[in-house]
């Protein structure tokens, strides 16, 4: 999900939950980034965005493939100033998604989740109305009504159970990520007239964000995210 202008990136002080739970401390970047490589990101109409995509197997958990991949998965979603990132927006078909994102609390909200399954909590009758915005639609944002709270249950990359419950933006950002992992777009949700409308405006700005992308991607590649 790219992000909106509503959203405030917390500063150093904030509090961070990784994978879920509250950590001491983190830095600004995930250190997965350090270790990823830049990839492209694919855009609406292509074909691993619009089907559901494979879920990752037993095999693959663990597997130094699948850890390269959310390494590579941060540092293109830190490049495209993202909030989150689903392994289809890079090309591969895989339920994989990536987050690091703040809630309307101050909490940034850092981590992946593979075969993610969405849970609306009790009080999820509670819509939000917000901006919305997808890197895979370069550029524009449109408003979408959403549940306030949900809950994300699924895997980590080794295996392990996770259960990430998100509020606000990033509970927003869940169902989005949760979304690209079923083949959906936020855009698929909009009515007809509106979904066009915000890819007329792509065509004007895409090349803009493609730009900023790139000089993002020398900045990161000259230490930011601490490689060398
Ligand atoms: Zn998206």
């Amino acid at each position: 999900m790219s992000e909106s202008s509503a959203a405030q990136r917390g500063g150093a002080r904030a509090r961070v939950r990784l994978q879920g739970a509250l950590v001491e401390s983190f830095p600004e970047l995930a250190p997965e980034a350090r270790r990823g490589r830049i990839r492209d990101i694919t855009e609406v109409g292509a074909p691993v965005l619009h089907r559901p995509c494979r879920r990752v197997g037993d095999a693959e958990l663990g597997g130094a493939g699948l850890a390269s991949l959310i390494e590579d998965m941060f540092v293109t979603m830190y490049a495209a100033e993202g909030v989150g990132l689903a392994a289809n927006q890079v090309g591969v078909d895989l339920a994989v998604f990536v987050y690091d994102c703040p809630d309307d609390d101050g909490v940034r909200h850092v981590g992946h989740v593979c075969n993610p399954v969405l849970a609306e909590r009790e009080d999820s009758q509670l819509l939000a109305v917000e901006d919305e915005g997808c890197l895979s639609v370069p550029g524009p944002h449109a408003e979408l009504a959403r549940p306030e709270h949900v809950v994300v249950g699924g895997l980590d990359r080794d295996g392990s159970r996770v259960e990430v419950a998100g509020s606000g933006y990033f509970a927003r950002c869940l169902q989005h990520e949760t979304d690209h992992t079923l083949g959906r777009l936020y855009i698929d949700r909009l009515p007809k007239r509106t979904r066009r409308k915000v890819l007329r405006r792509m065509e004007d700005m895409r090349g803009e964000v493609v730009q900023r992308r790139r000089e993002n991607a020398e900045w990161l590649a000259g230490g930011a995210a601490g490689g060398s």
